[in-house]
């Protein structure tokens, strides 16, 4: 085989500039078609690179000695489980001063309500009330106050703070989805 000399910066130049007068002279349909071809080339040897991982894996897998399969099984469990004790502490964390906010947005989830609210502006609702239900007027301490959407959510309302007021349970449930 012959040796070739490594191009020097001039002729790499010289050899670029003719690839791109040869492309530019090009017809579209030809374009389009090399374009096609080069995406195929590329798509094709990615895939056998994928197929070569998959397969180096199986083999791994297949002469992995019980040992190696026990610590492997080990380290999957407890990744899983930190991953899960993770979640769930950021749960709890977040949900501490906010519970009431995160039934609010899983409620809004569930059934697609737009807007949400603070503990804080529900507190401050209440207050405002003078933590009486907005039906009857029993007092909080009577009857524990609950959160009523004044336009249901099944009928478009928000959950917004506005759209919010304070009822007992029996209130709240007899109002339903009516206005
Ligand atoms: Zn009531």
């Amino acid at each position: 085989m012959a040796y070739r000399l490594p191009m020097t910066p001039e002729q790499r130049k010289r050899k670029n500039a003719s690839i791109v007068a040869w492309r530019s002279r090009q017809s579209p349909e030809k374009k389009s078609e090399r374009l096609r071809v080069e995406l195929e080339r590329k798509r094709s040897r990615s895939e056998s690179k994928k197929e070569a991982e998959r397969a180096a894996t199986r083999i791994r897998r297949a002469c992995a000695t019980p040992e190696q399969k026990e610590r492997a099984r080990i380290t999957t469990n407890e990744s899983r489980k930190r991953r899960r004790d993770q979640f769930n502490a950021w749960q709890r964390e977040y949900a501490k001063g906010r519970g009431h906010y995160l039934r609010v947005i899983r409620r809004a989830r569930t059934k697609g309500s737009v807007g949400s609210y603070t503990n804080q502006e529900w507190e401050e609702l209440k207050a405002k009330c003078e933590f009486k239900c907005q039906m009857c007027g029993r007092h909080d301490l009577e009857r524990k106050l609950t959160v009523d959407h004044i336009i249901p959510v099944s009928k478009g309302g928000s959950s917004w703070i506005q759209n919010i007021q304070p009822l007992c349970k029996p209130c709240n449930s007899k109002k339903g989805a009516r206005l």
